[in-house]
């Protein structure tokens, strides 16, 4: 039998987990690489020369020019946070590795944390990972479909235009080989030529070929300087369409990963980041020990978003 290599890498196992990140002293020294990689340097004077502290366990670096004292965590994610980061990271790693997603209450029991702290967690982490996620671009030959959240099936064609359901963009590269590269699923006010054009200028790189079906909106990828290949579907299946295969095999993972994990959650308000937590792992998934690492960085790289700002959405 022949593996697939993806499927069946190693990983970073949950003893190599520990043994890098298991003490809190290991994950204050990550957040201090990821926040300052060359070392400390004090936010309001540049200055590099300070002294460290600790307040409540975690390191306060006092500036030996200004004076002024910075947390480890000050305007970062975690910051004001109670929990231990040790938690946070068990978190980062859980989420990071659930190929087919992890929810809130799974990650409660895992971490020990109560429904409320668990919620925060998750949400904080999915939009550090969807922020990441929205600043890359994506080139030369790209797949694009048209699909909802919230439909009988992720990636549905039925009831298109029907309502209480999210839109949005499904997109694939493929490298040389035709094999996927990267994804991006990216929620639009609608399929309108305006809602397109305004999409391709912010996730299309000038130049990309793009193939879709035959919605009309998506000509207007040309206003990004793409070119435009129309493959009409009309009454056939996906799966009869090699020509959309790996945007098909997304739109499946991802919609295996919504019934699986999360069953239902508030589309209108937090499809961004599922979505984007999706793409994210999908993106990063030819090595999943470099994925536990980059998701600590980016988490750790990610300015403070106040409770508040996190529900609303
Ligand atoms: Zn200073």
């Amino acid at each position: 039998m022949a593996y697939n290599l993806i499927q069946f890498q190693q990983g970073m196992s949950l003893p190599d987990f520990f043994q890098a990140f298991g003490t809190e002293s290991a994950c204050c020294e990550a957040v201090l690489r990821a926040r300052w990689p060359g070392g400390f340097v004090c936010p309001r004077c540049g200055s590099a020369a300070h002294c460290v502290l600790f307040s409540l366990g975690r390191p306060l670096f006092q500036c030996h020019a200004c004076r002024r004292q910075t947390s480890l965590t000050a305007g970062t994610l975690f910051a004001g946070t109670k929990l231990p980061l040790t938690k946070w990271f068990l978190a980062i790693f859980l989420i990071s590795q659930a190929k087919t997603g992890l929810s809130a209450l799974q990650l409660m029991r895992d971490i020990g944390v109560s429904y409320p702290t668990s919620w925060l967690l998750h949400h904080k982490i999915m939009t550090a990972m969807a922020a990441r996620e929205a600043q890359h671009q994506l080139s030369g030959m790209v797949q694009v479909d048209d699909a909802y959240l919230g439909g009988e099936r992720a990636g549905g064609k039925p009831g298109r235009g029907s309502e209480n359901k999210v839109p949005f963009v499904a997109a694939v590269s493929l490298d040389g080989l035709g094999h996927p590269r990267f994804a991006k699923l990216t929620p639009v006010p609608g399929f309108t030529n305006q809602a397109i054009s305004t999409w391709a200028q912010a996730n299309l790189a000038s130049g990309t070929s793009v193939l879709s079906d035959g919605l009309a909106c998506f000509a207007a990828v040309t206003d990004a300087g793409c070119t435009h290949t129309v493959e009409v579907v009309g009454q056939r299946k996906p799966r009869d369409l090699p020509q959309f295969k790996w945007v098909n095999t997304v739109l499946g993972n991802l919609k295996t990963m919504i019934s699986g994990a999360h069953k239902a959650f508030a589309y209108a308000k937090y499809a961004d980041r599922y979505l984007g937590a999706f793409a994210y792992r999908f993106n990063r998934r030819f090595d999943l020990s470099d994925l536990v690492v980059r998701l600590i960085v980016d988490v750790c790289r990610r300015p403070a978003t106040p409770q508040r700002v996190i529900r609303q959405a």
